[in-house]
């Protein structure tokens, strides 16, 4: 409470200029722990831990994309006075990472930057670790067990609770990672082909044994170009790809590539996946399991 107190004085001074009053704001119950998440996809996550016992607060709303996304005056404001900071890490935020490098006071985990977690090899583009883990349901877990075990750390007289939601989720997420792995081993190996918009599913192919191809590299901030266009039509002819898939949290420009792809090539568009963000809350796909379902299901009906 007293890091809480000393933030308000010292930084809401600063940050009043532009911040937008109908927000929601990290002091909004000043007597609850507060937890602030970068990506849909960990908003999701933490409330399902936190439960009634913490205020969770995301940054990123439905379909923006973590690559590109912009900081708002409030989102500073809500990291600094946020007793934890749950992210993605590897990179995946890039502008979010800086400002919590300089304005965040409380606790800081990025879920991904896990010894338990093997970051996929370096992008032919950036060198960077793919950031996209959240792709194979076990990495997923260890997001939960962290999570978990932070708002323990933070908050220790809420404990037992914490951890009863968190096996309870645990365990779909295991039926979850069954259930994908029984979907995907009923479409013919042959036919295990994904060609997508970004590089998101590097770890979905890995860990379900699809071949994955992507129009460009792990992070959206890339430019599409022709020649990118042509490769990726000369591999659905050669590898006799039954679909290409859309994405909903990259650019227009990229997703019309992907249809130019189809259209040349005789393929269909095989539907939309959501790759980097959550579908609209209290949708079918407004959470991790409803997205990751949905992917699954979307995948296999255009390619079996
Ligand atoms: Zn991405």
């Amino acid at each position: 409470m007293l890091r809480i107190a000393l933030i308000t004085f010292i930084v809401a001074p600063l940050l009043m200029i532009g911040c937008d009053s109908s927000a929601p704001s990290a002091r909004a119950d000043e007597g609850q722990l507060t937890v602030v998440c970068t990506t849909t996809m960990i908003t999701d996550l933490a409330r399902v831990i936190a439960g009634p016992d913490a205020q969770v607060i995301g940054i990123m709303k439905t379909g923006e994309d973590p690559h590109v996304y912009e900081m708002r005056p409030r989102d500073t404001q809500n990291i600094a006075a946020a007793d934890l900071v749950l992210m993605n890490g590897l990179h995946l935020e890039a502008q979010i990472d800086h400002v919590v490098e300089n304005h965040a006071s409380g606790h800081v985990v990025r879920l991904a930057e896990d010894t338990r977690i093997k970051p996929r090899g370096s992008d032919q583009y950036q060198g960077a670790p793919d950031p996209h883990c959240w792709f194979n349901v076990e990495y997923f877990k260890v997001y939960a067990e962290r999570a978990r075990d932070a708002l323990i750390e933070v908050d220790p007289s809420h404990a037992e609770a914490y951890r009863q939601r968190t096996d309870t989720y645990l365990a779909e997420l295991t039926a979850l990672h069954d259930w994908a792995k029984q979907q995907i081993a009923a479409v013919p190996k042959a036919q295990r082909v994904m060609i997508t918009s970004h590089d998101a599913f590097g770890y979905f192919g890995e860990t379900y044994d699809i071949e994955v191809h992507a129009v460009i590299g792990m992070s959206t901030e890339q430019i599409p170009t022709g020649r990118d266009k042509i490769r990726l039509q000369q591999l659905v002819t050669d590898r006799g790809a039954k679909a290409v898939f859309i994405e909903t949290s990259v650019s227009q420009a990229l997703n019309d590539m992907v249809r130019q792809i189809a259209e040349a090539t005789g393929v269909r568009v095989g539907g939309t996946l959501y790759s980097d963000s959550l579908g609209e809350p209290d949708s079918d796909v407004g959470t991790y399991l409803g997205m990751f379902r949905h992917n699954v299901h979307t995948v296999v009906e255009a390619l079996k």
